[in-house]
């Protein structure tokens, strides 16, 4: 499977897009988040987090660097790895239970941890487009393929 192209006109439809996210991945593995500040990382973040059925808040872990989530069956971790120094910092916040296997991993700037995170199965990465979102999905693994696959027959 290739990529594949998605739009949210609005901050709802990307709401609705994190929630068809959520179904198609079902609270496992690990999607990286790219864009600028103000792309809608954390939006779509929100939309997931809320499709896996957590009700709530979810505020952006800009500050926090993570923050976790306890689901019905599994746990979600949303990083923002924005202000992280350096890459190795991930290793005092005991990152590598939040990587097992049953846990779904949401990582907006994974490319201030480079070298300390797992290997996505989905990048998603947004960019502004007439007024709008624009979300191209790029999958690397045999997971993030079966997203996409059940992502372009929902859509
Ligand atoms: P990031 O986490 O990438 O910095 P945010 O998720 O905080 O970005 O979103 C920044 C702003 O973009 C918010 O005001 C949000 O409402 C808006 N936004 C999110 N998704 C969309 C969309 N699809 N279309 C228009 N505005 C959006
Ligand atoms: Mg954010």
């Amino acid at each position: 499977m290739s990529e594949l192209s998605l739009y949210a006109a609005d901050e709802a439809a990307m709401l609705a897009l994190g929630g068809l996210i959520a179904k198609a991945c079902e609270g496992v593995g690990t999607i990286h988040l790219l864009g600028d500040l103000g792309a809608g990382k954390t939006t779509l973040s929100r939309g997931i987090i809320r499709g896996l059925g957590h009700v709530g808040a979810v505020k952006s872990p800009t500050f926090t660097l993570v923050e976790p989530y306890e689901l019905d069956e599994r746990r979600a971790y949303h990083f923002d790895l924005y202000r992280l120094s350096d890459p190795e910092e991930l290793e005092f916040l005991g990152i590598r239970d939040y990587f097992a296997d049953q846990a779904l991993c949401l990582i907006e700037w994974p490319q201030r941890g480079a070298g300390f995170l797992p290997k996505p199965d989905l990048t998603i990465t947004i960019s502004p487009l007439t007024g709008g979102r624009s979300l191209c999905l790029t999958p690397s693994s045999a997971r993030g393929d079966a997203w996409c696959a059940l992502l372009a027959n929902a859509g």
